[in-house]
């Protein structure tokens, strides 16, 4: 098709050349002549080449779209199994990735030029270039080499200082990118429900419009800049180049004409074709972008995969298995942990033991480094130094997907699906979602199947009120489900359950008695319950207190308050606080 596009335009120049030289003789020999027949045959054509070319060009765009489509399509894949293949989470918090994930995704979202439609500027240059060399071989063989050979040149010069240009411009705006976060990032708070109520209660809108304004700047101003110097410079210099060289042959062949060399229907194509040829020193709408644009998207989703692969796990040949692990203990040996780019030890030098089917309080203060331990347990994030074994297997040997599948966790920030009560609880076991009557036992066991019964639909209501049926539910009923997600996850097998401070929220009192609950109803199973509150886990089989890196005290409640530490202190003054004491 691209082929054809490029030929049509050529033959409609020769067409109408040869109404042209076709004219004088018409005319000379009158209405019922052959000469007459002949122009009008030529006339016909020309019409008929003229329709083509109008069918041709919307067969192109539809091609194109269809093309970019299809290949756009299979790079989301590629995106999605690159963003699963890290072990770990670490990847996606990292500046590089994300501004390479910002040039893959915003594209492919319909916000820019994808490597599809790359994919089909490319095609698309067949067409120009096609049109380009024809036009000049015909101006060779009608007319002189040398003039089809200059015009080609001249043309050629253009285009090539336009497409360098464009690329020092791509390339430039390529470093951008974390600008561009910025700017998008700002973009979202003024649209997105999470943040309506605080842009409203602080009156944020104007601060966000003025910041949206500089940041959008920010990322462009630069750019416009450097955009008149990078892409006039190559023109200023390429266009008296072309301009000379087509002076010269349109003097050549008017003199040629004049001199009775050339006759007028080849003057009429040689005249047409050098517009024909001119065509190619342009800015193509259908390619230029694209192809620029479209291309950086490509190499940054390869960056992003090399770097996905290199963090990707390697599966040992005999893969350690830890089905029904852990039997004995999960071990933390000597554990050291920054975040990447941080020089702080979050975890410096942890020695800690998990024994299997007995219950473990982790304490400590804010920022002790609670979450971070949990994030190491499920392999979130990997050890720098040190290593973490459950029952004696390093957790580097175990296929990542394995261990999870034995662990259940709910964390502070649980997700609060805009699904059914179903699919918010089956989560926690993806093969058993569709299991109403597992999911339905599990909720009743954590108290949450009387409030469940009042939703609109029941187990099918969606938890969000922004759909019809919908409803939302109070923090604590969104705690219940959660925990019978983990809850769910014993059901399919898993043998550790992790609650980290979900319950933040809650009081107190609330916070011990739902952990006591939790206690009761996961008894015998080996649970990891983490609070700042050193106050509600006491009834865990032994608590440690998580300080400076390390286990600084550890042992069971009456233990450690017999101890008169520092857990002895945080108790006491929690307690009072709060008057439970
Ligand atoms: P806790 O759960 O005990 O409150 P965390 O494990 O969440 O503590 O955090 C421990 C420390 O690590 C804190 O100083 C926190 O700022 C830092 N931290 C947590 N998450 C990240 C992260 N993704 N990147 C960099 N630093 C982090």
């Amino acid at each position: 098709l691209q082929v054809l596009a490029g030929l049509v335009p050529v033959a409609f120049v020769i067409a109408t050349s040869a109404v042209v030289s076709r004219v004088p003789g018409a005319v000379g020999h009158g209405l019922h002549s052959a000469e007459w027949r002949a122009l009008r045959d030529a006339l016909l054509v020309t019409g008929g080449l003229f329709v083509l070319e109008q069918l041709v060009s919307p067969f192109q765009f539809t091609i194109a779209e269809a093309l970019a489509w299809r290949v756009d399509d299979a790079l989301r894949e590629r995106i999605l199994h690159a963003s699963f293949l890290p072990v770990g989470t670490s990847l996606l918090e990292e500046q590089q990735s994300l501004d390479d994930l910002t040039d893959v995704v915003d594209p492919t979202r319909g916000a820019g030029f994808t490597a599809g439609s790359a994919c089909a500027g490319l095609l698309a240059l067949i067409a120009r270039y096609v049109r380009w060399a024809t036009s000049a071989v015909l101006v060779g063989v009608v007319y002189a080499w040398w003039a089809a050979a200059a015009l080609a040149l001249a043309a050629l010069a253009v285009r090539v200082g336009i497409r360098s240009g464009l690329g020092r411009l791509a390339a430039y705006e390529r470093s951008f990118a974390p600008q561009r976060r910025r700017r998008n990032y700002l973009a979202r708070l003024l649209t997105h429900p999470s943040a309506a109520k605080e842009v409203r209660i602080f009156g944020l809108v104007p601060w966000l419009q003025a910041r949206f304004r500089t940041a959008a700047l920010d990322a462009v101003v630069p750019v416009w800049k450097v955009r008149r110097r990078t892409v006039v410079r190559p023109y200023v210099l390429s266009v008296p180049l072309s301009l000379v060289l087509s002076g010269l042959v349109t003097v050549a062949v008017a003199r040629a004409a004049a001199h009775g060399d050339l006759t007028l229907g080849r003057l009429a194509f040689v005249l047409q074709a050098m517009l024909l040829i001119g065509t190619l020193g342009q800015f193509f709408n259908e390619c230029d972008f694209q192809t620029e644009l479209g291309m950086s998207s490509y190499e940054a989703l390869r960056r992003f995969e090399t770097a996905a692969e290199q963090q990707a796990y390697a599966p040992a040949a005999t893969p350690a298995d830890v089905s029904g692990a852990p039997r004995d203990a999960i071990r933390f040996e000597d554990v050291r942990f920054a975040y990447p780019g941080s020089a702080r030890r979050v975890l410096d030098g942890l020695d800690l033991t998990i024994p299997a089917g007995r219950s473990l309080a982790v304490v400590g203060l804010n920022g002790a480094g609670k979450t971070t331990l949990v994030k190491l347990l499920a392999r979130l994030v990997e050890p720098d130094a040190g290593r973490i074994a459950v029952d004696g297997i390093d957790l580097r040997d175990v296929d990542p997907e394995a261990w999870r599948a034995r662990l259940g966790a709910i964390f502070q920030d649980f997700l609060h699906y805009e699904l059914s009560v179903l699919d918010n609880v089956g989560f926690g076991a993806p093969r058993l979602v569709g299991d109403r009557e597992r999911i339905g036992a599990v909720v009743e066991r954590v108290g949450a199947d009387e409030f469940v019964q009042t939703l609109p639909r029941r187990y099918e209501t969606t938890l969000a009120r922004s759909y019809e049926d919908g409803a939302d539910l109070s923090g604590g009923q969104w705690q219940r489900l959660a925990i019978a997600r983990a809850l769910m996850a014993v059901e399919d097998g898993a043998g550790v359950l992790v609650l980290d401070e979900p319950t933040a929220n809650l009081d107190v009192r609330a916070e011990a008695a739902f952990y006591e609950r939790f206690l009761d109803l996961t008894a015998g199973l080996t649970t990891i319950l983490i609070s700042h509150r050193f106050s509600t886990v006491r009834r865990a089989d032994r608590i440690v207190v998580l300080a400076d890196g390390r286990v600084a005290e550890e042992g069971t409640h009456d233990e450690l308050v017999a101890a008169g530490g520092r857990y002895a202190e945080m108790f006491r003054v929690q307690a009072e606080r709060f008057g439970a004491a």
